[in-house]
């Protein structure tokens, strides 16, 4: 059976649900397998994606029976997804593109959170647990939209987002006040997504099981988010054998939009497992932490926050990192510590030349300005008839770069995969300033009509009728009031 690791004490173990219950070690550490399962290509090339995604993730989480994991990708994807395919890929003329937009919010973080409930609450049978598990999230807008949706409905679950009143887009809004299940809760609190987090955090500190309820969180470092986005690496592999374009057993590359490091980790897992990955390109913005760390192997978070337009890539501290140091460092978990430790007293630390030298074999880094990303949209658009948002755009240009870097010539005649975060009708009012000649309107309604009435592209399902809808969540509180109103509205109404 698989053992999982903290990154900072080897005597912290588990096994896989617990692993996922917990969602991060007691020590302040992540869960990490020490060694991964290896899968044979051939056997796998021809499943579609539930079975792909039931095969490798029944792997991963041996612990689980294997029917418990098939009823869980099941219950997943089989409605959610707009597409049968789940995750698609378009192959336009410089890159293939992976689309992870298909689900209930239009953005990649669906792929994980339509997964994570099921595995939640089969992880609590598992254990013989007989609760109904809270989960609690801030938000700056996606993960809280995403993991609003993926728990909708799910028995024996209640999730509930606290976002910034004036921080978020008004379609990321919509989607979590307009949402129609009854066990799902959006509060909005008078202060930014730092409070709203803070407030988070210490409601975690604070709050104590009950003999009916725990406590847990959608955080990407759950080992439970990180594992259902391993599957589209290798469906995305397989979909280029099938255009032909690469024969089994070739090497390709992926270029992946980052913030905090979680969907670009789980392409290192895929190439750990036996997926031929050549390198894995990082696309940052201008918070450019990961280019300069790749670069250099110092990660300094000691610099101004820049509020791009690809808001779910404006991190300066990526949480996953932590278990590509682990990798890196050979598994020592007192090194990894001391980093960590390091980071937060000074908010940066330097890496060993050794481990740098075994990162920089797989990973190298590009960034974007918000300048360049806009003229990206605006150029692939134009040149493919394809639309990409923000985030996509800052991964498509970095690919470019990778592709013109007289550093990296042998690597890019492998196939590069541009992985698609977003939906592009999920930030109109960018993908607007960059294909319209017009001015654009401030209102989100008009926005998505004329990005409609432009392109005479339809916007995914879920965001067209979106903006109508009644919102069904008004509160707004005060941060001071996080505790009390989860007690008020889950604890003591239970
Ligand atoms: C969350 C998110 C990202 C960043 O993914 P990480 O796993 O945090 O690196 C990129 N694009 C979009 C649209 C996202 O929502």
């Amino acid at each position: 059976m698989n053992i999982f690791y903290s990154t900072r004490s080897d005597s912290n173990t588990c096994d896989a649900p617990s692993a996922i219950l917990k969602g991060l070690a007691q020590d302040g550490g992540l869960f990490t397998l020490k060694e991964v399962p290896q899968f044979d290509l051939e056997s796998l090339q021809n499943l579609d994606f539930i079975s792909l995604s039931s095969t490798i993730l029944s792997q991963y989480l041996d612990s689980y029976p294997k029917d418990v994991i098939q009823d869980c990708v099941e219950s997943a994807y089989k409605q959610n997804f707009d597409t049968k395919e789940i995750t698609p890929l378009k192959c336009l003329k410089d890159f293939s593109i992976l689309e992870l937009y298909h689900g209930p919010t239009a953005a990649f973080k669906d792929v994980a959170l339509c997964l994570l409930p099921h595995l939640l609450l089969a992880s609590l049978k598992q254990k013989n647990l007989n609760k109904t598990i809270v989960i609690l999230t801030a938000t700056s807008g996606d993960t809280g939209s995403a993991a609003l949706s993926g728990f909708s409905n799910v028995p024996n679950t209640k999730a509930l987002a606290f976002f910034p009143n004036n921080g978020i887009s008004e379609i990321q809004r919509a989607q979590m006040t307009t949402l129609e299940a009854n066990n799902v809760l959006a509060c909005a609190i008078d202060g930014n997504f730092d409070q709203a987090q803070t407030g988070v955090k210490n409601i975690f500190a604070n709050i104590k099981e009950t003999d009916s309820l725990m406590f847990s969180s959608a955080n990407s470092i759950n080992f439970g988010r990180l594992a259902p986005q391993i599957v589209y690496y290798f469906k995305s592999y397989f979909d280029l054998v099938k255009t032909q374009k690469i024969k089994v057993g070739d090497k390709v590359n992926f270029c992946v939009p980052t913030g905090n490091f979680g969907d670009i980790l789980a392409g290192f897992y895929a190439k750990l497992s036996g997926l031929p990955i050549n390198k894995l390109i990082c696309a940052s913005n201008d918070n450019k932490v990961l280019t300069d760390f790749f670069e250099t192997g110092h990660y300094n978070k000691n610099r101004d926050f820049v509020i791009t337009t690809s808001p779910s890539m404006d991190i300066l501290v990526s949480s996953n990192l932590e278990r590509l140091l682990y990798y890196s460092l050979d598994f020592d978990s007192n090194q990894v510590s001391q980093k960590m430790q390091e980071l937060k007293e000074k908010g940066s630390y330097q890496m060993p030349q050794k481990a740098m030298d075994k990162i920089r074999e797989t990973f190298c880094s590009y960034w974007v300005s918000q300048e360049e990303a806009k003229q990206t949209i605006k150029e692939v658009y134009e040149k493919e008839n394809y639309l990409i948002d923000p985030h996509t755009a800052v991964a498509y240009k970095a690919a470019l770069n990778f592709k013109s870097d007289s550093k990296f010539l042998e690597d890019s005649k492998y196939q590069t995969i541009v992985l698609s975060t977003a939906s592009a009708f999920k930030f109109p009012k960018s993908v607007l300033e960059a294909i319209d000649l017009k001015p654009v309107s401030p209102s989100a309604k008009d926005q998505l009509e004329r990005l409609c009435s432009l392109t005479k592209a339809q916007p995914p399902k879920c965001l067209q009728n979106i903006l109508n809808k009644e919102e069904r969540f008004k509160d707004v509180i005060d941060p001071s009031k996080m505790m009390d109103y989860v007690l008020t509205k889950e604890v003591n109404n239970d």
